[in-house]
């Protein structure tokens, strides 16, 4: 069936791409037909007279009214422009131009009474032809034209409102193996693997797998990667389109593809499909920025939502879908059913490098002078593209040196240029916001592990991400799914200070990156103090309520209270950031060696764990004798504390021109 549409698909392909050839054989088409059944005007009229076999002789005006005189002709027929007679004995027609304005034929004609009418020199084909014509030209140009533009945006003419050509399948050999470095997202997609092998196990159990995965990260970090290894682990046909794609000149468009994608899909399951760059087709629609907006990616997004709404957990098709920039995305894409698992594929660490490159050295020879982890040093801050692209590079170079192998100055020659490339789109971190990263979040780190009710660190990294998106994955308070206590609150807003007040204590002036935290903070107060009746400010009256922003974030309800009550909390606010900021700053003074040994680890591995956190912490605290403040009562890990959203938010933007 599927190969039924292909060959179809092929056969308009050559059309669609040749539109002036089409465009060619179908007038040239045209035209012979109307050749064979019209004929030329003399031929045609022979026939009408019914005969097709006598001898036409053309003759001249005045030889016509002499073979009228002479009786020589016995039947006439008049035209708009030219006159036919049959010769007296049937073996012959003339015919004749008409002069205009003579009327003496016709009266020679009724002298010598011969039979004569008139005629139409055109009949319903030759009518109808000519109302036609102008028409036929003017679908062809459309016809011509159409193709064109179809032609650039990757569709045909034909295959209008239908995407059967664009839908490719593939069966990926790549497999988990060759995506590297990213073992928590390996993981993580694991489970989908399995229920695409065995659909049925899970289904019968009732287990609902999830629909849409988004994988998130910068680009280059191997999201179709991964989306390609899941396929070729479970060796399922894989879908791949990406989300620009679906944008297309004609509204309906879009749509019309999305749908003829599931439905293949669907044909093919157990299946997968990927939509690369998904923000494209599911930007927010809150966002001012495209009000009154585009119609075509409107409509494309809805019949998104649509389609993943209209199968259920049992019919095994996955939908991953890969954005840099979770945080521009619509909310009705995040609902569950939809996307609602997110995967974090993130940059390499030094180790994570060291095997990327590992990987992609496999298939080049490699001198033995070659150092990988010497390489993965001078790397930080690159994604696996850059990375594989580096060891191509290094190949390119050492090929060029008629080498037979690639050696390590080759390999230096293609890092350089890779950073020198990098540089300009400052997409690698420097050294000085280096030291202020690992600063910062050394001091998140040592408040979260030594504050009461802080959820504990699991990870501390200052590997760059480039990804505008970390802050969106945090939860606000008003979001938490689950309850939080005061104290917990308290100690969130000390955990959020903890990284400015690093800032002010080991570097001696504050940056921009603790913007966020601050605003988090601020938040969080807040709404212990308008929501949650946390404070004496307000006691139990309740300032704001908690609003669900379907209408985006911009409604801006009425305020419900007195200017007295709003100072006042204003007031609060701003005298308990302070209050716990001095704190917070004491707390990182007396922990000084702790944070330098922290930063130097970070330095050294870039990734560090929460269990390595504990332990420097946990041994400075031995060697001064201190009483220890880590808390073991707590088991929450807190996935959050990694790079700060702020921070990155800066080397992402000026990054992402696109
Ligand atoms: P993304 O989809 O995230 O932009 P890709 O998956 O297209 O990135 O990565 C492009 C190429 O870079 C891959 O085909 C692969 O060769 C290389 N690459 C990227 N990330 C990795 C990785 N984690 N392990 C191995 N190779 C990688
Ligand atoms: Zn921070």
């Amino acid at each position: 069936m599927a190969n039924q549409d292909k060959n179809n698909n092929d056969n308009n392909n050559f059309f669609n791409k040749n539109p002036l050839i089409t465009f060619a054989i179908f007038s040239i088409v045209i035209i012979g037909l109307f050749k064979i059944v019209v004929g030329d005007g003399a031929s045609a009229n022979g026939t009408a007279l019914g005969a097709t076999n006598k001898h036409i002789q053309k003759v001249s005006y005045s030889e016509m009214k002499s073979l009228v005189d002479s009786k020589s002709v016995s039947k006439v027929e008049i035209g708009q422009t030219y006159i036919k007679a049959n010769s007296s004995d049937g073996s012959k027609v003339y015919t004749t131009r008409i002069v205009k304005g003579d009327t003496d034929l016709v009266k020679a004609l009724d002298k010598n009474k011969i039979d004569y009418e008139g005629f139409s020199e055109t009949n319903w084909f030759t009518e109808m032809f000519g109302w036609l014509f102008p028409f036929l030209i003017i679908i062809g140009i459309w016809m011509f034209f159409a193709g064109r533009m179809q032609k650039s945006m990757g569709g045909g003419l034909l295959g209008m409102g239908q995407s059967k050509k664009m839908v490719n399948s593939e069966k990926p050999k790549t497999k988990f193996d060759d995506v590297a470095g990213v073992e928590e997202a390996k993981e993580e997609v694991q489970e989908i693997v399995d229920f695409l092998k065995y659909p049925a196990r899970y289904v019968e159990i009732g287990a609902k797998i999830p629909k849409g995965v988004l994988l998130v990260g910068s680009p280059g970090t191997g999201k179709t990667l991964l989306a390609k290894a899941v396929a070729g682990e479970a060796e399922v046909p894989f879908f791949s389109v990406t989300g620009s794609s679906f944008i297309e000149m004609f509204v309906g468009v879009g749509a019309a593809r999305v749908r003829d994608l599931f439905e293949q899909a669907k044909k093919d399951a157990p299946s997968i499909i990927f939509i690369d760059e998904i923000d494209a087709i599911g930007k927010s629609r809150a966002n001012g920025a495209n009000m009154g907006g585009n119609d075509e990616r409107e409509q494309t997004l809805n019949q998104l939502l649509a389609e993943m709404d209209g199968f259920g957990t049992d019919t095994p098709v996955i939908i991953l879908a890969a954005t840099n920039r979770p945080e521009i995305l619509d909310q009705a894409l995040l609902r569950p059913g939809r996307f609602d698992r997110q995967v974090l594929v993130d940059k390499p660490d030094f180790e994570g490098r060291v095997k990327i490159l590992k990987v992609h050295m496999k298939d080049v020879k490699m001198d033995k002078d070659v150092d990988v982890e010497e390489v993965a040093r001078l790397t930080a801050g690159l994604a696996g593209a850059d990375l594989a692209n580096i060891i191509n590079e290094g190949a390119l170079l050492a090929g060029r040196r008629s080498q037979k192998t690639v050696k390590q100055k080759d390999l230096f020659e293609s890092v350089e240029r890779a950073l020198a490339g990098l540089a300009k789109k400052s997409r690698r971190i420097n050294p000085k916001e280096k030291k202020i990263v690992a600063y910062h979040e050394s001091g998140h780190a040592l408040l979260a592990e030594t504050t009461v009710g802080a959820k504990k660190v699991s990870k501390v990294s200052i590997v760059p991400r480039g990804l505008a998106a970390l802050g969106y994955t945090l939860n606000k308070p008003e979001e938490n799914k689950f309850m939080m206590q005061k104290h917990e609150l308290w100690a969130e807003v000390d955990v959020l200070l903890g990284g400015r007040a690093a800032e002010q204590v080991f570097i001696g002036e504050i940056s921009t990156g603790a913007g966020n935290d601050l605003e988090r903070a601020t938040d969080i107060i807040k709404s212990m103090v308008q929501t949650y009746g946390m404070t004496d400010i307000a006691g139990l009256m309740v300032l704001e309520k908690t609003r669900q922003s379907f209408l985006g974030a911009g409604g801006a309800a009425a305020r419900e209270y007195s200017d007295k009550m709003a100072e006042d909390m204003d007031t609060f606010i701003k005298e308990s950031l302070q209050e716990h900021y001095e704190l917070v700053v004491k707390r990182l003074e007396e922990y000084r060696d702790a944070i330098e040994d922290m930063v130097a680890l970070l330095y050294k591995k870039e990734n560090i764990t929460g269990e390595e956190v504990r332990e420097i912490i946990h041994s400075f605290e031995e060697k001064n004798g201190l009483e220890s403040k880590l808390d073991d009562s707590i088991d929450e890990i807190s996935e959050e504390l990694k790079v700060d959203a702020s921070m990155i938010d800066k080397s992402d933007e000026s990054s992402d021109e696109k």
